[in-house]
This record gives structure tokens, sequence and C-alpha cells, in this order.
């Protein structure tokens, strides 16, 4: 494929996907230049980008991200920004994430450059969106008399709120502990869950238990669901109606299950969860609130099977929302 079509089907991709930022690992230095019409003029000589070229092939090999090196050639070109200043610390100091359980899977993260251990420890995170308040509402009677997550499953197996259940095999009200302190939001359930009524079922499901171990978690310890029930035809797009129309099943989980944090998993989540518009890109890194529980974003782990250069900022957002379970739980 064509260098310019492989750059344009990327970035599309990454449109749809709600990204700003840009990550390139399937160009070359020099065709990426080319194509955004960077010359190595004087204030960028030969000599003077080469070394950060191989320094950046070298760094991807043991586990940097392409777009490490991506950025610093481009920043060398001037055709990319200087990397911002560290903002200041707002939120409470939080303790540093548990080490690792999973032997194996810890040997995994300091070996594979797919889930590296951050360089460096990692800064508290600034306050984000808040959504709803610490009490029930937009919960229609019958949804807000479910006493208990198994009468809120039979009240959405049951459910005509939204067309979604016409086309869906099973619904996936969602699983785990009824007392979890860590909730993973999803978007909606795909082909696999919908044909198990099990949700984060398959290889982004498999990829989900490796991360959550990593923090030392368990599937059976938290409580994995997603925004919608019921799967979207053809895993289309959720429509606003529909995540309207489930909404009240959401809150009602969450004000059960009462979890100290919870991580959206993916931009539809995140954007759902938080009603905004901003891209993941700009959702990540802060720590939102929902019903008054902490929220922090992070990518979906079938986005992290498509471009594993996603992994680290996973990485990272994975260890903070460890770290306020864990000043939580102090
Ligand atoms: S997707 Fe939600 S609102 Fe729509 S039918 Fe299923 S449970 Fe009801």
């Amino acid at each position: 494929m064509k260098a310019e079509d492989l750059l344009r089907r990327y970035l599309e991709q990454r449109r749809e996907m709600g990204e700003t930022e840009l990550v390139l690992d399937g160009l070359s230095v020099e065709e990426v230049m080319k194509l955004v019409g960077i010359k190595r003029g004087k204030g960028a000589p030969l000599e003077r980008a080469r070394p950060i070229v191989r320094e950046a092939e070298g760094a991807s090999a043991a586990g940097e991200p392409a777009s490490a090196g991506w950025r610093d050639a481009l920043r060398v070109s001037g055709a990319a920004p200087q990397p911002p200043r560290a903002e200041p610390i707002r939120s409470d100091d939080l303790p540093a994430a548990r080490p690792a359980r999973s032997a194996p899977f810890a040997e995994q993260v300091a070996a594979e450059p797919e889930l590296p251990a951050p360089a460096a420890p990692l800064a508290p995170a600034p306050p984000g969106l808040v959504v709803g308040s610490a009490e029930m509402e937009r919960v229609p009677p019958d949804i807000a008399a479910a006493v208990d997550l198994d009468q809120l499953a039979e009240l959405i197996r049951r459910c005509t709120r939204c067309d979604l259940y016409k086309t869906a095999i099973n619904a996936v009200p969602g699983e785990g502990s009824p007392h979890a302190d860590f909730m993973c939001v999803g978007e909606a359930p795909g082909a696999q869950e919908d044909a198990t009524g099990r949700p984060f079922y398959g290889q982004a499901g498999q990829l989900l238990t490796k991360i959550l171990q990593a923090v030392n978690l368990s599937r059976e310890e938290v409580f994995i669901l997603n925004v919608l029930k019921h799967r979207p035809p053809g895993n289309r797009n959720p429509l606003p109606d529909e995540v309207s129309a489930c909404r009240p099943y959401l809150v009602r989980q969450v004000h059960l299950v009462a979890p100290k944090v919870i991580l959206a998993l993916g931009t539809f989540a995140a954007q759902s969860l938080l009603e905004t518009k901003l891209s993941i890109g700009k959702l990540r890194g802060s720590v939102h609130r929902y019903h008054g529980i902490p929220v922090i974003v992070t990518y979906h782990p079938a986005a992290l099977l498509r471009n594993p250069a996603w992994k680290r900022p996973t990485w990272e957002d994975v260890q903070l929302a460890r770290r306020i379970l864990d000043s939580a739980s102090a």
C-alpha cells in the first residue's frame, strides 16, 4: 500500500475513534516528512536528524512507543510542538500503586514492550468533569425499586425501552462482585458477548483480564459492564436515544455496586458516562466524577489489540485507577 493511502486510512481510523493525538508506526520518518511537507532545512540538518531517527528506532525495538520517535523527529524539524510542561498537582496526594501479584504477567510487564512499567512514579492527576450527583436521579421507579443486581438483571433481560432487544440474542447486564470496589465500563456487547450474555468475552476480554491482573485485581473481584446492555446490530455505534434509554440501568448499577473507582474503557464509554464529546486524548489523565465516584478514562482493550502503541498509556491509566482505589481503601 502506498504511504499516502496508509496515512489517510490511519488518520480516518483515529478520527472515528475521537482521537486527536497522532501515532504513526507503519511509515518511515522520510515518508511522513515528505507527506507533511517537511524539508530538512537549515534549522534541521540531516546530520542532526539522523541520530534521533536511529535513537527512535532503537527505542521502539526496546519498548518505546513508535510515537515517541516520531515526535522527536518531527520536533527537530519544527513540525511538532515541544512537549507541554507538567501541570501543577491539584488533586490529593495518592499512594504508589501496589506491586503486581500475578508473577507471570508481572514478568511480562517487565519484559514486553506491550505493557511496560513507567520509568518514573506517576504524578497525581488533576480533577476533571463531574456528572450526576451522589443521589439517584433519572431512574424510573421500576428500576429504582430493584434492590440488588440480580433483580436489575431480570429487568434488563425483559427490557423494551429501546429497539436493541429485538435484534440481540442475549442481554448482557454485566458480571462480577456485587460489592466490587473497582468497576470497568465498556461500550456495548459485541458478537461474542451477545452470544454468551457475558461482558468482555473473547480476545479483548482476555486482554482486560491481564490488565486487571497487572494491578492486582482479578475479574471476579471487579464488576464489568457496558453502557448498553444489548448489542447494536452489526456492532454499529449506539444511537443517542439508545444510550438515554439504557442510562437508568447504568446509574442503578453504579448505585448498587458503589465502587470506589470506575475505569471507562474507550471513547464511547467515556463520552457516554461523562456526557461529553471530548476526545479520549483530552479525557485521559484526569479524575472525573460520575455520581460522586472517581472515573479514569483509558483505551478500550479492542483498540489496544489494533494499536499496541496505546498499551503504555493504558498501563499508566490503570495504575492511576489502582492508586485511587488504594487511596480510597486506606
Ligand atoms: S439496550 Fe438497554 S434500553 Fe435498550 S433494550 Fe437493552 S436494556 Fe433496554
